[in-house]
């Protein structure tokens, strides 16, 4: 019988989905006090799912966002539906940092720039944006910023498991499985377990946190298949040496790459360099009519799905875990190669 036949309630399944929380608990040292969910809806789902569950810890109905690209710009929107959403910083401006311009959406806002509600009932954070290639991993004590009744709320769907996870700064961290944990299908979702019980009271059943956490996430059929393979993937963590292997061989990948581009005169990386993700690396070709040419022969060297989002243009190296050293050293001996014939 493969678990796709298994029953979610039967002991083969249990001991599988037992294996795979206590694998996540270890793996990112998730205290106690913070329950591990399996929920269906992607993040886009934990875009609504965040409000229908939190918003109404406090009686303002308040919640506060940084605005820093595509993907956090998507969930104020989705969130606007449930209460009085605010913009606690954006990125969407052009700056000068250091005496040079600096294109919208291509930096972090500081948490010195940050200006949160003590009201809200929570400050939601993307920590990578997955499309414009930035990352904001070392988040700010929400006492330091005036607030420290707001938890807060982290998107971290697109570097989860690449680095480890400061537990003590966030209260609820979501991530769809498809990027570092295996296939679409499920979300992890790790909630403080004092911000359980505060749903809108017309939040479905099956999306509210509190029954899902108090049924080990089967407070309906969960996606068992899902779970399995994401609980495959924790494993192979581990036998490859946990979190601090997956981060120190991500930093290695990531400097390469962005240590190339920097020297590069054909490509050039738009995100400041204290924001840059070590996930979704973008880059451009100065001269942008050689796009179409660049695809086609990295296509024909088996380097594939380089096209940079629409939203942003140009290329994208996306080098999640499952991408080896050789897969980035392949790429940069390409970029080489085209340089030396185009630059
Ligand atoms: N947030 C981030 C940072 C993402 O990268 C994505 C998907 N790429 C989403 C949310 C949406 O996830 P899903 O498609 O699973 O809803």
């Amino acid at each position: 019988m493969s678990v796709m036949e298994m029953s979610h309630r039967g002991k083969h399944f249990t001991r599988i989905y037992q294996e795979t929380v206590a694998d996540l608990r270890e793996l990112l040292s998730v205290p106690d006090d913070f329950a591990i969910l399996f929920m269906q809806g992607g993040g886009s789902g934990q875009n609504a799912l965040v409000p229908l569950n939190l918003i109404a810890r406090k009686p303002a109905r308040k919640a506060d966002y940084i605005l820093s690209g595509h993907w956090s710009n998507k969930s104020y929107k989705e969130a606007q539906r449930y209460g009085d959403i605010a913009i606690a910083a954006s990125s969407g401006d052009e700056i000068v940092v250091d005496g040079a311009r600096q294109d919208p959406w291509t930096w972090y806002p500081t948490p010195d720039l940050w200006r949160v509600r003590p009201d809200a009932s929570y400050l939601h954070l993307c920590s990578n944006e997955t499309i414009g290639g930035l990352e904001f991993a070392d988040w700010p004590e929400m006492r330091e910023l005036g607030a420290p009744d707001v938890p807060l709320v982290v998107d971290a769907s697109s570097h989860i498991l690449s680095r480890p996870i400061d537990f003590s700064k966030a209260s609820v961290i979501y991530a769809g499985a498809q990027k570092n944990a295996g296939i679409a299908g499920v979300t992890m979702v790790f909630v403080r377990k004092d911000l359980l019980g505060h749903a809108l009271p017309e939040c479905p059943s099956v999306l509210n946190y509190q029954p899902v956490a108090e049924n080990d996430s089967m407070f309906n059929t969960p996606p068992t298949y899902a779970i399995y393979i994401a609980g495959l993937v924790f494993k192979w963590i581990k036998a490859h040496g946990g979190i601090a292997a997956m981060e120190e061989l991500n930093c290695r990948k990531a400097e390469l790459l962005y240590s190339y581009l920097d020297s590069s005169k054909l490509y050039v990386s738009r995100v400041h360099p204290a924001s840059r993700s070590r996930m979704n690396v973008p880059f451009f070709l100065r001269d942008e009519t050689l796009n179409a040419e660049f695809l086609a022969q990295s296509e024909a060297a088996n380097l594939l799905q380089l096209k940079g989002h629409k939203a942003v243009g140009g290329m994208r190296a996306s080098i999640y875990n499952a991408m080896p050293l050789e897969g980035v050293e392949a790429l940069i001996s390409f970029l080489q190669d085209f340089e030396r014939r185009h630059g």
